[in-house]
């Protein structure tokens, strides 16, 4: 198992979704809106934290492969 800190991931660009990986809570606009302070990218903040756990679990690459 990989540890997941779900803190983290609600402020964290996503990178699987073409993010930069930036972690940032000032990020996080709104409850529902993500603006990466870094790189601009903008996302549903709930599809955000989604994406960043399943990132850290691995699950991305290996549904990818
Ligand atoms: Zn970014």
């Amino acid at each position: 198992m990989v540890p997941v800190d779900p803190r983290n991931t609600s402020v964290t660009c996503p990178p699987g979704l073409g993010g930069c990986g930036h972690v940032d809570g000032k990020s996080l606009v709104t409850q529902a809106t993500f603006r990466c302070t870094a790189c601009g990218f903008t996302v549903n903040a709930d599809h955000a934290g989604a994406a960043n756990v399943l990132d850290r679990a691995g699950l991305v690459l290996c549904t990818a492969a």
